[in-house]
């Protein structure tokens, strides 16, 4: 079954909910980095994360969650873009992917020991106009709690967030999570219902293992609460390098460095970061970009 996150609202407006299946884009992001089963419980939590909050983009808006902690896995970093308008393209990479941990005390995924201490770092880019960044400590490194607390403490909006990665030797079994936000105005009775809900909601791997849908996590959380959907998506693993972006980097080098890289190292390769494309320029390719160069005029060439 591929990737799907659907939203939803209450009828009456209280609150709305994004709920979503995962389990692909987890398997290929843990695939393509080869991630150790603590790393891939990480970071897909973080990816997910990223896919059910891309559902509030439009355009070409982006959205970006990052990690910068002092746990084995040292860091992370996730995104999210519309690919269509009913499709999400994201992508996530961790800084120490094969580092390892113990399972805890509870049998599960030490992700907290994992991430450690930090910082969450959200940035949305809009079509024009500087970025909105917002960062917020660390609340307890298990991800779901940490997006929550990024959304009640930078973006004041009491959420409940309940991410999931299963995975056993074999590889992943299932992903996927539910973000419900309580809409300003609200009374405190939604407030309690809704986190009445989540506390006694099923585990959201469990669910997902035993078929659960996008709009079964969904009801899941908010069972006695008339939800009316709205959107859906389709969501899946999506790069934006290229071999241009690439190109465009190696020129700002200058001639004397592209000159040296091939003519001294025999040309280069340039591995992207998040989804492990390996780009190589041969000497010929290299001498054509130093063409370029020199056939800008000096006012343009930089
Ligand atoms: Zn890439």
């Amino acid at each position: 079954m591929s990737d799907r996150i659907v939203t939803a609202t209450a009828a009456d407006g209280s609150f709305s909910v994004v709920a979503g299946i995962t389990t692909e884009l987890v398997r290929e992001t843990q695939m393509r980095h080869e991630l150790s089963p603590t790393v891939s419980a990480a970071l897909g939590r973080l990816v997910t994360a990223a896919a059910l909050l891309g559902a509030s983009l439009k355009g070409r808006e982006r959205l970006s969650l990052q990690v910068a902690s002092d746990g084995p896995v040292r860091g992370m970093t996730a995104d999210v873009s519309l690919s269509s308008p009913s499709a999400l393209g994201v992508r996530g990479y961790a800084r120490a992917p094969q580092a390892d941990l113990p399972l805890n005390a509870r049998g599960k995924f030490d992700v907290a020991r994992m991430v450690g201490a930090g910082h969450l770092q959200v940035t949305r880019s809009f079509e024009v106009g500087q970025p909105y960044v917002g960062i917020v400590p660390l609340r307890t490194g298990e991800i779901g709690e940490d997006v929550a607390g990024y959304l009640a403490d930078s973006e004041q909006i009491p959420s409940v967030v309940a991410l999931g990665v299963l995975a056993d030797p074999g590889g992943i079994k299932a992903a996927g999570g539910v973000i419900a936000q309580v809409m300003p105005g609200a009374d405190e009775r939604t407030i309690a219902t809704l986190e009445h809900a989540a506390s006694a909601m099923q585990p959201i791997t469990a669910q997902i293992a035993a078929g659960a849908t996008a709009e079964e996590l969904a009801t899941s959380l908010a069972e006695n609460l008339d939800l009316r959907p709205t959107r859906e998506y389709d969501i899946a693993f999506a790069c934006r390098c290229s071999r241009e972006r690439v190109e465009v980097a190696l020129l700002g080098l200058g001639r004397d460095e592209l000159l040296k890289i091939s003519r001294e190292e025999h040309g280069t390769e340039a591995i992207c970061e998040f989804c492990k494309h390996r780009y190589v320029l041969t000497p010929d390719d290299i001498e054509g970009l130093i063409g370029r160069l020199s056939s800008q005029t000096p006012a343009a060439g930089r």
